[in-house]
């Protein structure tokens, strides 16, 4: 069986500076990263997915995602609807606010007890989500967030990227290096089809790396070119 990246479910945080909710949210989505569900999770980055970062929307097509929004606007749920694929699951923090209103907030970049709590409450619904996309039982090792004090003095940060998890192979395309997202259990997928012919494998090859990586319409035969003679290469070593 070809050897696919590990699944896990990518998390999108809005980047809002300007409510303490979008706050909250960067907090919950660290959380359930470092400390709820580190193996299950890795972590997108909204700014660079909009800057067209390749390989976040790469990820966001193979994998599932969460995407976590401070307010109704849910920028996070519709940039990835947008550019990549339409996120499995959304949590969105006002909405959670709203069900706890003794939680108050101290301020934007300092959450405070009621702020933390919060996040804490957010931090668990996403991992909820989690298992629920993933099709796992609830995490044995599970960390009980409210007793752990550490959790306090998270940093608030506006970008944590730890996206990744993919493999990158580097092919010449026109005379031209490009990172190609997912090529090589692509490439072990399609040589393990059996009867095709060459011309059928070629054209599923291109397919199935158009899954997974932006090609330009006008250079489609040449990344065409590219990966077959990079699939022929490693056929002939087999
Ligand atoms: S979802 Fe709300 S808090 Fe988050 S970036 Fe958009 S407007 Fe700001």
């Amino acid at each position: 069986m070809p050897n696919l990246p590990k699944r896990k479910v990518g998390i999108i945080s809005c980047s809002g500076e300007e409510l303490d909710w979008g706050t909250v949210s960067r907090v919950a989505t660290r959380l359930v990263l470092e400390r709820l569900r580190q193996e299950q999770t890795v972590t997108l980055c909204l700014p660079l997915f909009l800057a067209g970062g390749k390989d976040e929307r790469a990820f966001a097509r193979f994998y599932p995602t969460i995407a976590v929004d401070g307010c109704p606007k849910l920028c996070a749920a519709k940039a990835t609807a947008a550019y990549s694929a339409e996120p499995a699951a959304r949590v969105v923090v006002s909405e959670i606010a709203a069900r706890y209103p003794e939680l108050k907030l101290e301020a934007r970049r300092r959450l405070g007890p009621g702020g933390m709590t919060l996040a804490r409450k957010v931090a668990e619904e996403i991992a909820a989500r989690v298992d629920e996309i993933l099709g796992s039982p609830p995490q044995a090792r599970t960390v009980r967030l409210n007793e752990d004090a550490a959790a306090e003095a998270a940093p608030v940060v506006a970008c944590s990227c730890q996206s990744g998890g993919l493999p990158v192979t580097m092919v010449e395309v026109a005379g031209s290096p490009v990172a190609i997202v997912a090529l090589g259990p692509i490439m072990e997928q399609i040589a393990a089809l059996n009867g095709m012919a060459d011309e059928e494998l070629r054209d599923k090859l291109l397919q199935t790396v158009k899954v997974y990586n932006a090609i330009p319409a006008e250079q489609e035969a040449q990344y065409a070119e590219a990966l077959w003679r990079e699939f022929a290469a490693r056929r002939a070593q087999r």
